[in-house]
């Protein structure tokens, strides 16, 4: 299983994209500005699409890539997220207001978006890959995901999604075989205060949650600020945490 790091920043800028991974061809988490990166040919083959929450970082490419595939999609893209996420999207982007509803478009028999409830806990097969929704604690409901291809001693990959401290997801990680954490690291410590308003993480209680996780996972962190790039990465050096660390990068593939 090959991710595919479509955007991993916490905003735009030149060379800043926001969250998104492309899981082999089909499978796409969160969709933010990176999708545009996709060409029509990739934005056609994808037919599930798992949203960790509503904010626009994560989902406001799904509304434009509707339009870009509409004719040549003979199946719904399944859009799967908490029914607050669902609602939200109904509510505020697909409301023939800023766009149009998607989900009876172009009938409301054959649509080019089918929306799917999940819920924390849940355990999904989607092609050829096993899904698990991991909790996340963060201003509106969210979810983080744990994917791995639907083989028994396949690695998993974890993706937080936007999470401020999250106590519950570290022993569901316990005992697993995981071949690499995506966890957010969105401030530095500078702006904690800020972090845990918008329930976020900064280096400090990034190494709290990462003191649970067993040695040896890699360890990528996403979804920082461009103009905080510099602070959390000597912060986090600074911490000499015990994991092998990495900045995600749009454009990196994570093979697993
Ligand atoms: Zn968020
Ligand atoms: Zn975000």
């Amino acid at each position: 299983m090959n991710v595919r790091v479509l955007g991993c920043s916490g905003a735009i800028a030149a060379g800043s994209k926001t969250t998104s991974f492309l899981v082999d061809e089909d499978l796409l988490v969160d969709a933010g500005t990176g999708v545009g990166d996709l060409t029509l040919e990739e934005l056609e083959r994808i037919d599930h699409i798992l949203l960790s929450h509503s904010h626009l970082d994560h989902v406001l490419s799904i509304p434009l890539m509707a339009d870009s595939v509409i004719s040549r999609r003979k199946q719904p893209i399944v859009v799967h997220g908490l029914p607050e996420t669902l609602a939200a999207l109904r509510a505020h982007v697909f409301n023939n207001v800023i766009w149009p509803d998607f989900t009876r478009l172009p009938s409301s028999e054959r649509p080019v978006l089918r929306f799917e409830p999940l819920r924390v806990g849940q355990r999904l097969r989607l092609g050829n890959h096993e899904i698990e929704v991991l909790p996340a604690e963060h201003t509106v409901p969210a979810v983080g995901y744990a994917v791995r291809q639907a083989r028994e001693d396949a690695p998993w990959w974890v993706y937080t999604g936007d999470t401020g401290p999250n106590p519950a997801l570290w022993p569901l990680l316990a005992g697993r075989r995981i071949g690499a954490l995506v966890i957010e690291t969105a401030f530095s410590d500078r702006e904690q205060e800020l972090a845990r308003l918008s329930r976020h993480l900064s280096p400090c209680t990034l190494a709290q949650g990462l003191g649970e996780l067993p040695p040896g996972v890699p360890v990528f962190i996403t979804h920082t600020k461009p103009d905080e790039m510099a602070s959390v990465a000597a912060e986090v050096r600074a911490l000499r945490l015990d994991h092998a660390i990495g900045h995600l990068q749009a454009g990196q593939v994570l093979p697993l």
